[in-house]
């Protein structure tokens, strides 16, 4: 164990971590941090090529102790690349790393994996969160594997099967006519009302940590070496925060070098707060009114961690980048032709993000660029209509012979 504490990136206040924390005085989101050069000296970069089949072979930057990590086989999801829909847009290497392989379908399985084994750890007994829908999934899996009592609120017109997922893992589950937004409100007043542990977004520590482990491996599957770009579906953006915390924290074990991708946040146009914010220069967003897209899991009108989002962006040459909702549909239903690949449309709009990006130039044909598949388009078939035509048991298929 190498965890140090935990530290306030805003006002750089320390708090102690063997109790359970939600935000800063100053209301920042508080970051965990480790002796990493402790861990430098006693771990090399190798030791990790032998260690378990998920997340938790990165045990060592990570909060919690051995014995009280609370996993499902979380993590380790493979990279393949697009190289159909390279080809189309002029590119040479789209690579997916592909977190639909995960326990609930998406990446979330890695932040409710180390948020939970810390809630249970540090001692709550009931977590409350809202959610746009996966994390839902994801966190009432986790509490039901862990034992904790998992209360969630989501908008009445999240993806059903994350509804049901809640229900069946157990979670008290309610439907707000709402945004997320709305559901948070309603969720941290019901928190200070029956002393629950809020694992909102952010608003407990180690959430993040989990989703950092996309960052050590994805160093890790490039041989220690990162790509020209990390392209990233940005709701709250912990994904983005915690791939760049993730390669902060491998550079100072010097288990990497000190090149970085740009850091790219991709938003759909009906809800682009963290897109307006980059583009007038300012290092936090405003409230978006109205938020819509098809692709709820980026659907965020406020993200907490806004600021630290940005800092990713401009520190890293990144940019934030919006797209439509008809390009993201666009985007999921051509991949599924040119590669197999069934992503979700958040995912879609980053690959649409790619795009966009590759036909203004700010991407060349030889950029290694990595996508974030953040779950699996399985989680989405609501979205999807298939008319298909019906045979009776007697019937035969006779195909119109081409050029009839
Ligand atoms: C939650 C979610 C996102 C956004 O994740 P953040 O890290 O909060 O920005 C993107 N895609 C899917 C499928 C999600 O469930
Ligand atoms: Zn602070």
């Amino acid at each position: 164990m190498y965890l140090t504490g935990l530290e306030c990136p805003r006002c750089k206040e320390k708090h102690a971590a063997d109790r359970l924390q939600n935000l800063c005085h100053c209301g920042s989101p508080l970051l965990v941090r480790y002796d990493i050069g402790a861990l430098a000296r006693d771990i090399d970069r190798d030791d990790v090529l032998r260690g378990r089949d998920d997340m938790w072979r990165f045990s060592s930057f990570l909060p919690v102790p051995e014995d009280k990590i609370v996993s499902l086989g979380e993590g380790m999801t493979p990279l393949y690349s697009l190289d159909g829909f390279a080809g189309e847009i002029g590119m040479d290497c789209i690579t997916i790393k592909d977190e639909g392989y995960n326990p609930t379908g998406t990446f979330k399985s890695r932040g409710a994996s180390c948020g939970i084994s810390m809630a249970a750890h540090l001692g709550a007994e009931t977590v409350a969160m809202p959610t746009a829908g996966n994390a839902g999934g994801a966190w009432s899996a986790y509490a039901a594997r862990a034992g904790l009592d998992c209360v969630i609120a989501m908008p009445e017109d999240a993806p059903e099967i994350t509804m049901k997922e809640c229900a069946l893992y157990g979670a008290e589950t309610y439907l707000v006519r709402g945004l997320i937004s709305d559901a948070g409100r309603i969720i941290g007043t019901a928190c200070e009302r029956y002393g629950w542990f809020d694992v909102s977004t952010l608003k407990e520590p180690y959430r993040i940590e989990g989703k950092k482990t996309m960052g050590l491996e994805l160093a890790m599957q490039l041989d220690w070496d990162v790509p020209d770009a990390v392209v990233y579906p940005a709701g709250g953006g912990v994904g983005l925060i915690g791939i760049w915390k993730a390669l902060e924290e491998l550079e100072l074990a010097g288990w990497i070098g000190p090149e970085r991708p740009r850091m790219i946040a991709v938003q759909s146009e009906g809800c682009a707060p963290l897109v307006r914010a980059f583009e007038d220069g300012r290092t936090d967003s405003d409230f978006w009114e109205g938020a819509e897209t098809i692709a709820g899991g980026i659907r965020v009108p406020k993200a907490l961690g806004d600021f630290l989002v940005l800092e990713a962006l401009y520190d890293s040459g990144g940019r934030a980048v919006e797209v439509s909702d008809d390009e993201i549909m666009d985007v999921l239903l051509t991949l599924a032709r040119t590669d197999g690949s069934f992503i979700c449309p958040e995912a879609a709009a980053a690959v649409a993000g790619v795009k966009r990006m590759r036909e203004e130039g700010d991407l060349t044909r030889d950029d290694e660029v990595m996508v974030i598949n953040t779950g699996s388009g399985l989680k989405y078939a609501d979205l999807l209509e298939a008319d298909l035509p019906v045979l009776d048991k007697e019937d035969e298929i006779n195909v119109t012979p081409e050029g009839e």
